[in-house]
């Protein structure tokens, strides 16, 4: 029997304004069928179907994080976790998985995992040993010797060596590369305005992943190693937290992708003493760099948006001991428009845009026929009122109802 959800307000993702007293038809097959005005409905849908009346809350597309990683908690640093075995980490992993579907992010892009674990949480879900969210990997990160994150990547240095480590990626079963173009301040000493791997090495990656379908994504903070990885050819900028007009106007022409990290530049704290010893040892590091990357974001947006980027965003969820899960995805949205932009295009970025940079653009981002019935009902409208997207009354993945009553983020 098909389940019809209706009087909600709907927010199909495609950029205009939500339709009031919408209705959605979720298939037996767990994709949308119909969509449009509860009373426009035709007489045989409506007559076939169990209801749900959505008593006037807001129906929208399951959120599609484009930058997380998903085996690491965001409470504890990279270092303590490198330290803990394999197992533990597996079963948070498990878990977070969870509870990032509840939270109602239906896709992820994975972009730094953990020994391969990833990939087998992706063949649990898709086995339906685990509940969990579609998942774009990306596998080990790849940097150059000493580069961003070289106790968790794979370093490799020169063209030859980059489009074997890219390979190896793709053979583990990565759908995107990810490569470190520039420092990172989630490595201790490292400075963010400087290149690493050069355009040559970049090029490389690309000529490994393209040919194979694959996409390439690389972490950049400075304009050298945005420009690095735009002329190279990627398809995605992460972070891009210092963006200037020139990148900006070579992005757009290119179509290179931004993918901004804001809650990862900006952690919500409320009480600083509750803070572990590790997350306040972190925060004290980065307590002066917080308020400027917040005011170099803020430009960072303006410009790509006079530039005509194409703007995605990712939490970067577990990228550091400050980078915690928890309603992560609202929170990022809810910077986004803090930061200036509009509700209608921080909501868009959160579902359609970033469904493209997963290239699941034909299965899910908006709320369209033919699609996944990856849901998303919120009890109040967070074009609005942002903060609505942490006030979650149901998930659907694929037309099926997430139990959102186990060990929830916000318990
Ligand atoms: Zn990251």
């Amino acid at each position: 029997m098909t389940t019809l959800l209706t009087h909600v307000t709907l927010f199909d993702g495609q950029g205009g304004e939500p339709l009031e007293d919408g209705a959605l038809e979720i298939q037996d097959d767990g994709r949308i069928g119909w969509v449009g005005k509860t009373r426009e409905l035709p007489r045989d849908i409506r007559a076939g179907a169990q209801k749900i009346d959505g008593g006037g809350q807001f129906l929208m597309p399951g959120l599609v994080d484009a930058h997380i990683h998903i085996c690491w908690n965001g409470e504890e640093s990279i270092f303590e976790l490198l330290e803990r075995d394999r197992s533990a980490i597996l079963l948070e992993a498990v878990s977070l998985a969870r509870r990032t579907l509840q939270q109602g992010t239906t896709s992820i892009r994975d972009v730094g995992g953990h020994e391969y674990i990833e990939m087998h949480l992706r063949a649990a879900v898709a086995r339906g040993w685990i509940e969990g969210p579609r998942m774009k990997l990306s596998g080990r990160v790849i940097s150059m010797t000493g580069g961003h994150g070289h106790f968790i990547a794979r370093e490799a240095d020169g063209p030859a060596e980059i489009l074997k480590a890219a390979r190896e990626q793709i053979k583990a079963g990565a759908d995107t590369v990810k490569l470190m173009a520039t420092g990172g301040s989630a490595t201790p000493g490292q400075d963010v305005m400087a290149s690493q791997l050069t355009q040559e090495e970049l090029a490389a990656a690309v000529a490994a992943a393209h040919p194979m379908g694959r996409t390439v994504a690389a972490h950049a903070h400075g304009p050298s190693g945005i420009q690095n990885a735009t002329l190279a050819g990627l398809d995605s900028v992460e972070h891009g937290s210092y963006l200037n007009e020139e990148c900006a106007a070579l992005m757009a022409e290119r179509g290179t992708q931004l993918v901004v990290t804001l809650g990862v530049a900006n952690p919500e704290i409320e009480d600083v003493h509750a803070l572990t010893p590790i997350q306040r040892a972190d925060y004290e590091r980065r307590k002066d760099g917080i308020q400027s990357s917040r005011d170099r974001y803020i430009q960072t947006l303006q410009i790509a948006r006079a530039h005509g980027v194409f703007l995605a965003c990712g939490t970067d969820a577990g990228g550091n001991a400050l980078a915690p899960h928890r309603h992560a995805m609202a929170r990022e949205i809810e910077l986004l428009i803090d930061y200036g932009v509009p509700p209608l295009d921080a909501l868009t970025m959160g579902t359609k845009h970033n469904a493209r940079v997963l290239r699941m653009e034909d299965e899910v981002g908006t709320l369209e026929r033919g699609k996944w019935a990856d849901l998303l009902l919120l009890r109040g409208n967070p074009l609005e009122d942002p903060r609505q997207l942490r006030a979650v009354a149901a998930v659907w993945k694929g037309g099926q109802a997430v139990d959102l009553r186990s060990g929830r983020l916000d318990d």
